[in-house]
């Protein structure tokens, strides 16, 4: 049966092929960018600048499906949390942190998460699917377009004027972005383009736990900034708590940052900006999860700056986001800030991170969404299993 494509899935040079081969000149590609991504225009016969019979033919050849949440919660600190259907089974969750000059959205890439780390309620629930390209940029325009243009400007929090435009994105939310490899890049691609969302690369975040293999390719495909979820700073505890250790172990993983971050090997050089020679970031993000008595020793600590050694990197401190039955503790804000303390004397740069929107269960590790688990955690080692992309 013959389907509309979504033209929500595509990135430019997508789209330009796409209207070549209904027989349209590939440029207009940048008018209907426009329309969809940054005037939120769905409706093609409201595009005004293309000609009738283009608007007449893409009703016929195409549709701009965007993102329908299903609930959206307030923090009391601002923070929003929407609830995404993606199908009749799951649901994915997106949060905006607005801030004094910037607004942060985290976005999911997976309904579920096959990794299984054991202190994150995403891996607890089990995968079911990669999100779509329209599912991930879905998040984005929707949140870019929920607000009136006047009530974007600024929202008052605490007598602070908060952006409530999205100028920050994660990819801290459900799921992990680099084994959903080609949705991720085609929406990167996406919110990096001048005639979409424009934002710069450093401000948009990729959060790994660390799949090697597809950090060294999204360092050609589409350099952004980079967090790698370490939390443990030897091999025994890191498989224990992010079983994909075992695949790719401490010492790897600091080489595939180093790589990251190395200025001097050559990356693909085109005219198009999500390829540039040079490093996407001079450092790295190191995000550690303190969890009391489990990692949060000073022995842990003089571990984590022995394996860093020579990584360019910065160190972020994550308190731990409690759920259910998690087994595990957030650890004393004294642990933390001794920890902290011991980094910093080694020359670490090290940030603790705030937490923002626990009341509505809106910070990182605590997106569950709703997924229906193809794949139980607790039948199969997703470490042994895992296909990437
Ligand atoms: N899969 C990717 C990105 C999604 S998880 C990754 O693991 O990096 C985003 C971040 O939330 C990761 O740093 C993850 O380790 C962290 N996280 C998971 N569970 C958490 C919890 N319960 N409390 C605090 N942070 C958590
Ligand atoms: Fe997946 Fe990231 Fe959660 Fe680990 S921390 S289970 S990789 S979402």
């Amino acid at each position: 049966m013959f389907s509309k494509t979504n033209l929500l899935d595509l990135d430019r040079p997508q789209l330009a092929e796409f209207l070549e081969g209904i027989g349209e000149a590939a440029f207009r590609s940048q008018q209907l960018f426009k329309w969809i991504h940054q005037r939120g225009i769905v409706d093609f016969n409201a595009m005004t600048d293309l000609s009738k019979s283009l608007r007449e033919k893409l009703a016929e050849k195409a549709v701009i499906n965007v993102p329908v949440f299903e609930r959206e919660h307030y923090s009391e600190d601002g923070t929003l949390k929407w609830l995404f259907p993606v199908d009749n089974a799951n649901s994915v969750e997106a949060v905006f942190i607005p801030e004094t000059g910037r607004g942060t959205l985290c976005v999911s890439s997976q309904a579920g998460c096959a990794l299984e780390c054991t202190f994150c309620a995403t891996g607890r629930e089990g995968f079911n699917r990669n999100l779509k390209v329209s599912e991930i940029i879905g998040q984005l325009w929707l949140a870019q377009n929920r607000f009136p243009q006047a009530d974007n400007l600024g929202a008052r929090l605490d007598g602070v004027s908060a952006s409530r435009v999205v100028s920050n994105v994660v990819f801290m939310g459900m799921g992990e972005p680099l084994t959903n490899y080609d949705n991720v890049v085609h929406a990167l691609r996406i919110m990096l383009d001048d005639f979409a969302y424009g934002l710069s690369r450093r401000k948009v975040t990729v959060s790994t736990s660390g799949i090697v293999p597809n950090i060294d390719r999204l360092r050609e495909d589409c350099p952004v900034s980079l967090a790698v979820s370490l939390h443990a700073p030897n091999d025994a505890l890191r498989s224990e708590l992010v079983p994909i250790n075992k695949k790719y172990p401490i010492a790897e993983l600091m080489e595939a940052c180093k790589r990251y971050t190395d200025s001097s090997l050559g990356s693909v050089v085109s005219g198009v900006k999500w390829q540039r020679r040079g490093s996407p970031r001079d450092f790295v993000t190191l995000e550690y999860i303190m969890l009391d008595g489990v990692n949060d020793s000073q022995e842990h600590a003089r571990q984590l700056i022995n394996i860093t050694e020579g990584v360019p990197c910065k160190v972020n401190l994550i308190p731990f986001n409690p759920f259910d039955n998690s087994g595990f503790h957030r650890s004393p804000d004294t642990a933390v800030t001794n920890f902290q303390k011991i980094l910093i004397k080694s020359g670490l740069v090290t940030t603790v991170r705030k937490t923002r929107g626990d009341d509505i269960a809106g910070a990182c590790g605590q997106l569950a969404g709703q997924v229906e688990n193809r794949r139980s955690p607790r039948r199969k080692t997703s470490t042994d299993s895992l296909s990437i992309q």
